[in-house]
């Protein structure tokens, strides 16, 4: 029996401190068993990687030995962009760009700060997530044997290696358990539920790659409820927003359930206001041995979730990244829809104080916006204004306000977003201060540093 048609393909990020192994686990587990072959049905997506069930397959065969497996979803969809940037936009409410995530940590290094940030924005978030315990190979003297299931290649190690591993695994449950997770290696898990998943990989080897896909969908198949998994109404979040020669200003969406159709009368959330427009064209690039090809991408008259697209349309200039489209159908009422999308917008609204004193703080997705505005409320910072997108000098303005009335607030904080020249100009001639950094962590220390010292 082949894969339901109605089903869709369950969505994965992928995350974790810098230098874990990220993204060469993701080329490992794109790359194909046919050497120069075709890419099994592979594609490269707009910020997203779609691996047929069939690809899935042949890459989770060796794990037959072991396992039981099952194939009902048509796929799965891998988001590209490691790290924080694309899984910001995973937010507390109303955001189904992802279904599972794999929180990648180096076995050698154990957890790093950005891993402890994930795993408070993945349970910020309720994200189901399994941990893949990346570079086993580096354990010392591990033989390899490639793309190999874990418990295989594990067989084969020595006892210094064995032992070596089961230290360091040991210590890292430990650090879990300091973090509030319970974890057990995944085919000790009795209870998935209450314990995290901890699978043994290397990126360099494809060790323990099997035994992560045989995860991924064993999880989504047997805990994303059932509707999830049918394809029905639209549901996409706009991860990017581009400007493409020839096609003006884009956005970068993944579709995460239902169609979208070349025409469709689409609504999302502007940083001015909500904007109705049409979709001109749907877009995906064009395949490697295509690229002789004049155009980079493939138009579709309609597309069907799971996956990553580009949409051109008029009129896409202030959208804002991390918020969701929303489709006009023939029942709808276009002005319900409009107060829908800005409702991500305006909720955000709430944090500010009404009294105009704090901070400024602007970033450069809905998603971190919110992970900002929770931080400052842990820290009971008031926030005196919002905004999303580059920093321009009225923005610096409004935080000279402060200056007067309570110069401690006299400060700006930038998620991932360009100052303009201009801003920060005038920022240092006021005596502003902007932290600005593309780790939310990073700002966060900077900011702490800078409260204690006015303290003193
Ligand atoms: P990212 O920052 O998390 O995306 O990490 P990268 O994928 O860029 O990997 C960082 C470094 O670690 C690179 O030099 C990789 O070659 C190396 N690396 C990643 N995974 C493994 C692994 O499983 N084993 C070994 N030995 N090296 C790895
Ligand atoms: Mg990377």
């Amino acid at each position: 029996k082949g894969p339901n048609k109605d089903l869709r393909s369950p969505i994965c990020c992928i995350l974790g401190h810098v230098d874990t192994g990220k993204t060469k686990l993701l080329d490992k587990i794109r790359q194909t068993n046919v050497q120069g072959g075709e890419a099994g049905g592979i594609t490269q997506q707009i910020g997203a990687t779609y691996f047929p069930i069939e690809a899935i397959e042949q890459k989770t065969a060796v794990m037959a030995k072991y396992e039981k497996q099952t194939f009902d979803v048509p796929g799965l969809l891998v988001i590209d962009t490691p790290g924080h940037e694309s899984f910001s936009n995973l937010r507390s409410r109303g955001s189904s760009l992802c279904n599972i995530a794999i929180l990648v940590i180096d076995i050698m290094h154990g957890l790093e700060q950005q891993t402890i940030e994930s795993i408070k924005l993945l349970r910020d978030r309720k994200a189901p997530f399994i941990v893949a315990l990346n570079k086993i190979d580096r354990l010392y003297d591990w033989q390899a044997t490639p793309n190999n299931s874990f418990r295989d290649s594990f067989e084969k190690q020595t006892r210094a290696v064995k032992d070596e591993f089961e230290t360091r695994l040991s210590n890292i449950q430990v650090a879990l358990a300091e973090q509030g997770l319970n974890s057990e290696l995944y085919f000790q898990n009795k209870n998935m539920a209450k314990y995290v998943s901890i699978v043994p990989t290397s990126a360099v080897t494809g060790e323990g790659v099997p035994d992560l896909l045989w995860l991924l969908l064993e999880l989504t198949q047997k805990r994303m409820s059932k509707q999830l998994m049918y394809l029905s109404h639209v549901e996409a979040t706009i991860l990017e927003v581009k400007v493409i020669e020839g096609f003006g200003t884009t956005i970068d969406v993944i579709l995460s359930n239902g169609y979208l159709r070349e025409g469709d009368r689409i609504v999302l959330c502007g940083m001015n206001g909500p904007i109705v427009t049409n979709i001109r064209a749907l877009l995906t690039p064009q395949p490697l041995r295509e690229l002789r090809l004049k155009s980079e991408y493939v138009h579709h008259k309609e597309v069907k979730a799971a996956l990553g697209v580009k949409i051109a349309a008029n009129d896409l200039e202030k959208a804002v990244s991390g918020s969701r489209l929303l489709v006009v159908g023939p029942e709808d009422d276009e002005e319900d829809l409009m107060d829908d999308v800005m409702d991500d917008l305006t909720g955000l609204l709430d944090s500010v104080d009404t009294a105009g004193k704090g901070v400024v703080v602007q970033a450069s997705t809905l998603g971190s916006l919110e992970a900002l505005l929770d931080f400052l409320k842990d820290m009971k910072i008031p926030v005196m204004s919002i905004g999303l997108g580059p920093v321009y000098k009225r923005d610096v303005m409004k935080a000279g306000t402060m200056l007067e009335r309570a110069p401690e607030y006299a400060v700006m904080l930038c998620f991932d977003v360009k100052v303009d020249k201009e801003a920060e100009q005038y920022a240092e001639q006021e005596g502003i201060t902007i932290f600005n950094a593309d780790i939310i962590y990073h700002l966060f220390d900077a900011f702490t540093g800078y409260q204690q010292k006015l303290l003193e």
